[in-house]
């Protein structure tokens, strides 16, 4: 079976075309500046890679270039369309209404879009995407993998919040969490590396890249996200401020005169890392090299950073009455080892331990506690496309029995 896996953002299309029978990414690329100037990247498993300029004016244009790239004699890897047997979508809000994968029906479409309103940047251009490959390919199976369906298994005390019960019956506001399908994908894995029984593993997550969340999962499913009702809740990220007492905005809004999407956009795109080192840099890369230059802005950054975390994990292994595996996945979990390193410098009392040398390594999958740790500590490489295609794989074979 080849699962061509779309993921669709507002200018821009990132796809994979993965053989589920080896696991393997046949190719892979991105469309961007969709709408503008058109860039398309591609590359494929046998060598082929390329960067070129493309117009492509919309998604169904762009969807266009792939799927030609993809049948192309030179440059493809498949013959035609019909090897493709399932494409597999990421959509990012499912509300309540999904907690699981879904063929993307024009009921599915109908639901999605009066979700629309809980996560009006990306639900939208997430149809968009869908709506570009039905168009140009209408027999094939498409599946619908959402970003808050692994996170539906919360119970009401950790999704509710200490808002009138009537909000939530009125607009279901309520905590949805997000990185759903990466949360999935890394705490599984990690009770496959450590050959456990995944429903006996109490797991905590921790996605930290431009986005970040922390994700515990009690027996294979989640417990709690500290992602909310949108992305914004919870840690100090690349530019999203994380948890902010609203009375602060409140002052804010008075003392500056500012609107409420002015102090949205404060809190999305100026604050986080970016924000705390006075705009320096919302890459942790960036940050660190300041930092050995003694900048003290970039150094505070990556220390609030790393606390933040520290508290999180802490809570979630009250929430959960202990933790077995700790994992560290996305950009900065994944290659940060001082990051890392000062994160569970505040989890001793765990009685976590980090072998130094692991830590420094880097592998698809590693342990990073050495022989005396009470808790594992791994870094495992998040593959949210294969965790979409596993997912698309999976409903394809239940509707096609
Ligand atoms: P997203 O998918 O949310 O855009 P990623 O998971 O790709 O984010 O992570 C991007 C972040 O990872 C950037 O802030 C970047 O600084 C960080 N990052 C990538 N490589 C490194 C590295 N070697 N050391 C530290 N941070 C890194």
């Amino acid at each position: 079976m080849k699962i061509l896996v779309i993921n669709s953002g507002s200018s821009s299309l990132k796809f994979q075309v993965i053989d589920m029978e080896t696991e393997e990414v046949l190719a892979r690329g991105v469309c961007e500046r969709i709408g503008i100037d058109g860039i398309f990247t591609y590359k494929t498993g046998s060598g082929i890679s390329f960067k070129e300029q493309v117009t492509m004016e919309n998604h169904t244009q762009a969807v266009h270039v792939l799927l030609d790239t993809l049948i192309d004699p030179e440059k493809g890897v498949i013959k035609d369309f019909s090897e493709i047997d399932v494409i597999g979508h990421r959509l990012v809000h499912g509300g309540e209404k999904f907690t699981g994968s879904v063929v993307i029906t024009d009921e599915v479409i109908e639901a999605m879009t009066e979700c629309n309103d809980l996560a009006p940047l990306h639900n939208p251009a997430n149809l968009i995407g869908v709506d570009a490959c039905r168009r140009l390919m209408p027999d094939t199976l498409m599946v619908g993998v959402f970003d808050t369906a692994f996170n539906q298994t919360m119970e009401p005390k950790a999704f509710l919040y200490g808002l009138p019960y009537r909000y939530y019956e009125k607009y279901k506001i309520r905590r949805y969490g997000f990185h759903g399908i990466s949360h999935k994908y890394v705490s599984q894995r990690a009770a496959e590396f450590m050959h456990q029984d995944l429903r006996r593993v109490k797991t905590i997550v921790c996605h930290l890249g431009n986005g970040a969340s922390i994700c515990a999962v009690k027996y294979g499913k989640v417990v709690d996200n500290s992602m909310g009702f949108t992305p914004l809740e919870g840690l100090v990220m690349g530019t999203r401020s994380g948890d902010v007492d609203p009375g602060a905005l409140e002052f804010l809004a008075k003392k500056e005169n500012l609107d409420l999407p002015q102090i949205m956009k404060i809190l999305n795109q100026e604050s986080g890392v970016l924000g705390i080192s006075k705009n320096l840099s919302s890459d942790f890369r960036e940050l660190k090299d300041a930092e050995i230059k003694y900048n003290e802005k970039a150094s505070l950054a990556r220390e609030i950073f790393a606390y933040k975390v520290a508290k999180y994990v802490g809570s979630y292994a009250a929430a959960m009455n202990g933790v077995d595996n700790i994992v560290f996945t996305a950009g900065v979990g994944e290659n940060d080892s001082d990051i890392r390193e000062e994160i569970c410098s505040y989890l001793e009392f765990l009685g976590i331990h980090i072998d130094e040398v692991k830590n420094r390594e880097s592998a698809e999958a590693i342990k990073i506690s050495d022989g005396m740790s009470k808790v594992n500590v791994l870094v495992i490489r998040t593959n949210e496309e294969l965790e979409i295609a596993r997912q698309a794989a999976e409903v394809a074979r239940r509707v096609q029995g």
